[in-house]
């Protein structure tokens, strides 16, 4: 399956909730205020969804949010079952740790996937070294800054002067004027204001 690339709130009508793919335009402007119902549905009734589609459509909505493609979100639920704790709280917990997502809570980029296009033009270092690569997963204490030749780039000047260090998630410390962020603890449930049911996802993929 390859990335949805047509319009952003075609997505938040077929989840029936608002995905802010395209950043603050939810807000204002989202199909889903004028149109509830999914796409293609017409005004028919859609029906109640069975178990299966329930986990399937939680499992899209998740992956449509953090911009993550089938065979990668697989990755993340094995690794998830790994780990210690509740499976579910796990793999949001590693979402949340993906480079691009990062930038994005640090407020960097309007999305994720606009924060994904920061990473991937290579203005990003953790730890001191550049990481072009979106899906690079934080650990606790690493630092994410922004490249020395990139700090005075227009996004980022007009970032410090808009944006405060504490609307930054607790698990990051933001140090806004110098562009630098530490990860303080990892990221757990409470963490993660999304209206998500993980163990459905979970669920899903245990069939
Ligand atoms: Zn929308």
């Amino acid at each position: 399956m390859s990335r949805y690339l047509g319009p952003k709130c075609k997505q938040c009508r077929r989840e029936g909730m608002k995905l802010f793919l395209k950043g603050s335009k939810c807000e204002g402007k989202c199909t889903l205020d004028k149109r509830p119902k999914p796409p293609g549905m017409k005004q028919r009734f859609r029906g109640k969804l069975s178990d299966y589609g329930l986990q399937l459509r939680e499992k899209q909505k998740v992956r449509r949010i953090y911009g993550v493609l089938e065979k990668q979100f697989r990755i993340y639920i094995e690794k998830a079952g790994k780990m210690k704790g509740v499976k579910g709280e796990n793999l949001l917990s590693i979402l949340e740790r993906r480079l691009d997502n990062v930038v994005f809570r640090l407020g960097m980029g309007a999305s994720r996937n606009a924060a994904r296009q920061i990473v991937k033009h290579g203005m990003v270092k953790v730890n001191g070294h550049k990481v072009d690569i979106p899906s690079f997963l934080v650990k606790q204490e690493d630092i994410i800054e922004i490249n020395e030749n990139d700090k005075n780039k227009k996004i980022f000047q007009e970032y410090q002067e808009r944006f405060e260090e504490n609307r930054v998630p607790k698990w990051l410390n933001l140090n806004l004027k110098a562009l630098r962020a530490t990860v303080v603890n990892l990221p757990v449930r409470e963490d993660i204001q999304i209206e998500i049911q993980e163990q459905l996802i979970v669920e899903f993929y245990s069939r």
